[in-house]
């Protein structure tokens, strides 16, 4: 058996993170990404195969070259607001590209599988703590592209054996502290790094989507999980799939809600400079509130998240942000 792990989207924000803590833990990451928002440079744990999930001959090549263990799927497009104004390139990329990966490691008989999901899957929800066993009611064409892929994952799982490990993340943040990845969305769509932007003036404002939601101060309220500690878990999702043990759902999240306004507050705190706002309209496709209910992974997976106080990731995606990497 080889130490090799497919990392789907390793270049990426967070597969780059993964990458890091699956070489920490001993294993290869194999990277494969088409570099379409991911970044070479970021991979720097393992190899880089360079392909699109949408090329299945490319895919059997790199299933046929490095005989993964198991696959990590992080590759996706990943923005609500564009999945709202196109959700074609939302159904064709990630459930199309998903369906090619799933197909590819199924008939390389890589029956391991850690996808990640999404909490977009559960949609909009009268202000309830979400558990995995919460309806899911996408209301945005990227939550709605996930929920197909766990669908997909389930059926593969009946007709193949297929087992499978699927995080429903939250929000996630923060930054690896050793500053040798990071976050770097180009165009950056993502509250924490938009708000950085504008405090340290590489753009006039952060523009606040919609203060009229049903919430304590009208902003929308998201739940934080830091970055390390949600590839920590992937990695004992990993771990849980090589004990032999049944395909299970987790939720990622710390169950903590915060505003957009409170992480606005936490920002101007942590960097001790104001961040200058501007008051807009609602973004199409958001949920007033997303919390986790994140017992699961803790209880089953023995998760502890370790950085995901606000002050943490704000501390850290600052850091990373100061180092110019950001600027790409
Ligand atoms: N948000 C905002 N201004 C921005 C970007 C995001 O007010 O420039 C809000 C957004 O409406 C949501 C929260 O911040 O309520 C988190 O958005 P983000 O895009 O970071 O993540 P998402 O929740 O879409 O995955």
């Amino acid at each position: 058996m080889t130490s090799n792990v497919l990392v789907t989207g390793g270049a990426g924000y967070i597969g780059s993170h993964a990458c890091k803590a699956l070489s920490k833990a001993g294993f290869t990451p194999i990277t494969f990404d088409n570099l379409s928002t991911g970044w070479a440079d970021s991979v720097k744990f393992g190899p880089l195969e360079q392909g699109d999930l949408l090329d299945l001959t490319r895919l059997q090549e790199v299933f046929q070259k490095y005989k993964p263990i198991a696959v990590m799927h992080f590759a996706a497009l990943s923005q609500v607001g564009e999945s709202m104004l196109d959700p074609g390139i939302y159904w064709r990329n990630n459930v199309c590209g998903s369906l090619n990966l799933i197909e590819a490691a199924v008939a390389s008989d890589c029956m391991r599988f850690v996808f990640s999901s999404t909490c977009a899957t559960y949609g909009e929800q009268d202000g309830v703590t979400l558990t995995e066993d919460s309806a899911q009611h996408p209301i945005n064409a990227y939550g709605a592209s996930k929920r197909a892929i766990e669908d997909m994952l389930k059926s593969f799982a009946q007709s193949h054996g297929l087992k499978s490990v699927i995080f429903r993340y939250f929000n996630v943040a923060g930054a690896d502290p050793d500053g040798e990845v990071g976050e770097c969305h180009q165009p950056e769509t993502h509250l924490i790094p938009l708000m950085l932007d504008a405090i340290d003036g590489k753009r006039d404002a952060l523009t606040i989507y919609g203060t009229d939601y049903d919430t304590p101060d009208g902003t929308c309220i998201r739940d934080y999980v830091h970055v390390m500690d949600l590839v920590d878990a992937h990695v004992q999702g990993l771990s849980w799939l090589l004990e032999g043990k049944e395909s299970t759902v987790f939720n990622l999240g710390t169950g903590t809600g915060f505003s957009v306004r409170e992480v606005i507050d936490h920002s101007s705190a942590v960097t001790n400079k104001a961040v200058p706002i501007v008051e807009g309209v609602r973004r199409s496709g958001d949920c007033t509130r997303l919390v986790s209910g994140s017992q699961l992974a803790r209880s089953k997976l023995g998760w502890t998240p370790k950085r995901s106080t606000l002050q943490a990731m704000i501390t850290d995606a600052w850091r990373w942000h100061q180092t110019g990497h950001y600027d790409k």
